[in-house]
């Protein structure tokens, strides 16, 4: 979509990215660390500093203690961190429960390792999980669940029940967990985020993934990190070892400061997307689009429904081409056919191109 959007002079709000550039500090600390000299090898798991910043930024937001030395590595993004994950855990044969809409990274992973993702596909306009329907698509050979909260593309978190009937069934069938909390700092309307950290049971079955792309607008920088209980990354480490070894020396040191001296950017984080959020919901009033909830993450569903009858993929082609905006169908992120007329926007945009953005959709 961001190649048609740029062949079409569009406004691109497809693909998950911020127009908005990284906070001025954590680039002056970058070229810093660069000038220097930090240019060589980090320690594999990351750079010490960096790795005590993570466990502050854990104990502060979600008032649990873990070891940044022994159970945090570093990784190049989330995805990294996904793979590795899923390569530590998935064995020839093995299942892996996956939720659809899913994000794309997940299921080639379990195929390279040799397992098979089982998807469960969740239903717009609420898209929540049926937790009988998971329970009954376990079998002897699952061994992991994926979840995704705040969800992309669905802007769902899960909540408390959510978590209770993951553990009774994560603990009923001795399953994994890889929880994949990258928009963990952006949340609404005091829905606040609910980490695989917060309870030690669950805790003590998961990988937990997070990104700094998204959290300081870098994600050019591809740094993320996973946090696992400490047998788990030490084998974690052994397969990160030979994909990356480590990562990016200088950027790891100028996000330790940037965690150090600027945690307010984390704290504020929801409150600058919501206000993008409330703004481009405004300006979408007078539109025929049905809005969805969007509860965390940087993206916005609308149900086209009463629009038009095109699929998804045909009307995201239609919307570039004539009405000059980009979006995402949600079809691509599900297994099976999909006919929900749902497509994703991205609001991590300045508030004039998501202004100018509306006021062509409100034509439509
Ligand atoms: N998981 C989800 C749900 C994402 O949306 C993304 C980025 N689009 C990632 C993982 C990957 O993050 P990173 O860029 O840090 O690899």
């Amino acid at each position: 979509m961001t190649a048609l959007a740029n062949e079409y002079g569009a406004i691109n709000l497809s693909q998950g990215f911020p127009e908005f550039d990284a906070p001025d500090y954590l680039k002056q600390q970058l070229s810093e660390y660069v000038a220097k000299g930090l240019n060589q090898y980090a320690p594999s798991p990351g750079v010490p500093k960096l790795l005590d910043q993570i466990e502050r930024l854990i104990e502060s937001r979600y008032q649990v203690k873990v070891n940044g030395t022994s159970q945090v590595t570093v990784t190049a993004g989330a995805t990294e961190a996904l793979f590795v994950a899923i390569q530590t855990i998935i064995s020839q044969g093995d299942e892996v429960i996956v939720f659809d809409p899913a994000y794309d990274s997940y299921e080639p992973a379990i195929e390279l390792a040799g397992g098979k993702a089982v998807h469960i596909p969740l239903v717009a306009p609420n898209y929540r999980i049926d937790w009988q329907q998971v329970n009954a698509n376990i079998t002897s050979k699952t061994k992991a669940i994926i979840i995704n909260t705040p969800h992309n593309p669905s802007a769902k978190v899960l909540d408390l029940d959510d978590f209770a009937a993951l553990k009774k069934l994560l603990v009923a069938h001795n399953l994994l967990l890889i929880s994949d909390e990258v928009y963990e700092h952006i949340t609404f309307d005091q829905k606040s985020h609910l980490s695989a950290l917060n309870d030690p049971e669950i805790f003590a079955r998961s990988f937990v993934v997070s990104s700094f792309g998204k959290t300081f607008h870098s994600t050019g920088w591809k740094l993320g990190y996973c946090v696992a209980p400490e047998q788990f990354s030490q084998e974690f480490r052994k397969i990160h070892q030979y994909v990356t070894f480590s990562c990016f020396t200088p950027a790891q040191y100028a996000l330790a400061d940037m965690l150090e001296k600027h945690i307010e950017h984390v704290n504020e984080l929801s409150e600058f997307y919501q206000a993008k959020r409330d703004a481009l919901i405004d300006a979408l009033q007078t539109s025929r689009f049905k809005l969805l909830d969007s509860e965390g993450t940087y993206f916005l569903l609308l149900d086209y429904s009463e629009i038009s009858s095109l699929s998804d993929i045909e009307f995201c082609h239609y919307l570039v081409k004539e009405v000059g905006v980009a979006a995402v169908p949600l079809s691509v992120f599900y297994h099976a056919p999909n006919n929900d007329k749902v497509i994703r926007l991205c609001f991590a945009k300045e508030t004039q191109t998501l202004m100018e953005a509306a006021e062509r959709l409100c034509q439509l």
